[in-house]
């Protein structure tokens, strides 16, 4: 009797790496995603250019989503989502719903790759004004904006002369409880401002920080090509409130390399909002009974050695539902899930 197929729940990019890899192993894997379509976060939210070699963001998805749409290993399953599961490794029932429709499938091992939400800046920021003032948006509507290469205050369709990043928008906050870094705003509030000052040369463009969290190669690729080449000023600084003063905002806080308080008009504020668990996620742990960590990120138990190996056996997770991840960290760990999910079927293969 041939195994069991792998259920992998999420069509992010994540979740598109796991199911190409079994499926490039002769494994049969049946993705379910809740959208219309394959691509994940970058697609939904329609992201421009990749950190950190500005690829085309929605290229890219759709090369991604093509190495697995009509191939005959990968039962895709769009505009769906898992409601229940019942048994072990090996043999999982699962149970997937469709509108109304709903059908029971069996999975000798399951990846859970449902990944990760935006931080909602008027949760608990609100001294920054997301909700209050047009001109404050997100990394997200700023990727909007450069993606239809139209960067202009949302207040009145003009160019801004002065844009600014305010970093760790809920994150490293202890006070809201995400106390973990998000690890990709840094890279990407840089990689906006390179394409901010290309896209308009006169604008001014600041980044407060507490502390820049580049890694690996991102250190060359883009933060000092954005300071050398391209001018963006980097200030270490603490910014307390954003307030409107006449028709501008006001960047109040303080500037903690220099010891001083600071005051800085601005035409757009961009906040840097973090990463947090996806609805699904969490759902998905429930419906599983996979642990979570205090951030409901699911818990894998490997530490850095074992990243995808979950508290139910047979039940694996990868990409941003294990944490803050890039594209690299994510497709990364979504291989290593599918290798782990295929040795777990093969070991509880059902009896000829
Ligand atoms: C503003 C911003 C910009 C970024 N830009 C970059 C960048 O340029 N370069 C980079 O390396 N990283 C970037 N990242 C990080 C990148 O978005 C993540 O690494 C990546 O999206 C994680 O992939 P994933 O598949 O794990 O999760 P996601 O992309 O979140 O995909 C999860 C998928 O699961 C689906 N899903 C959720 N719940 C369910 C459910 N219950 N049932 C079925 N399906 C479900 C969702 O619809 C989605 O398709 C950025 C992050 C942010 C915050
Ligand atoms: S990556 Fe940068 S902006 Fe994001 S949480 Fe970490 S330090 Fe803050």
């Amino acid at each position: 009797m041939p195994e069991q197929p792998i259920l992998i729940i999420g069509g992010g990019p994540a979740g598109m790496e796991a199911a190409r890899a079994i499926a490039d192993l002769g494994y049969h894997a049946i993705l379910v995603e809740k959208r219309n379509r394959l691509g994940g976060t970058p697609d939904e939210a329609g992201y421009a250019a990749l950190t950190p070699d500005f690829r085309n963001a929605g290229e890219a998805m759709a090369e991604m989503a093509a190495r697995i749409e009509n191939n005959p290993f990968v039962n895709l399953k769009l505009n769906s989502t898992v409601t229940a599961a019942s048994g072990s490794v090996g043999n999982f029932e699962v149970t997937i719903q469709n509108g109304q429709a709903s059908e029971k499938i069996n999975a000798g091992a399951v990846i859970i790759a449902t990944g990760f939400q935006h931080f909602d800046p008027g949760r608990e920021t609100q001294q920054y004004g997301y909700y209050e003032f047009d001109d404050v948006i997100t990394l997200v509507d700023l990727e909007k904006m450069l993606r239809a290469h139209n960067v202009v205050r949302p207040s009145n369709g003009k160019p801004p002369e002065r844009l600014c990043f305010i970093q760790c928008v809920g994150s490293r906050d202890r006070q809201i409880g995400n106390e973990y870094c998000s690890k990709v705003c840094c890279g990407i509030a840089s990689k906006e401002a390179i394409e901010v000052r290309q896209q308009l040369p006169n604008c001014k463009v600041f980044i407060f920080y507490i502390d820049m969290r580049m890694y690996g190669y991102w250190e060359n690729q883009i933060y000092w090509p954005a300071q050398e080449k391209y001018k963006v000023n980097y200030v270490k600084g603490i910014v307390t409130e954003v307030l409107k003063k006449g028709d501008r905002l006001l960047i109040r806080g303080e500037d903690t390399t220099m010891g001083r308080p600071m005051e800085i008009p601005m035409d757009i504020v961009v906040l840097s909002v973090g990463m947090e668990p996806s609805a699904g996620t969490c759902e998905l742990a429930k419906i599983f009974g996979v642990q979570q960590n205090k951030y409901k990120f699911i818990e894998t138990l490997g530490g850095a050695l074992d990243t995808v190996t979950t508290s139910v056996e047979g039940v694996f997770a990868c990409g941003a539902a294990t944490g803050p991840a890039d594209l690299e960290d994510s497709v990364s760990s979504a291989a290593a899930a599918a290798m782990k999910a295929i040795a777990a079927v093969r070991k509880h293969r059902p009896l000829e």
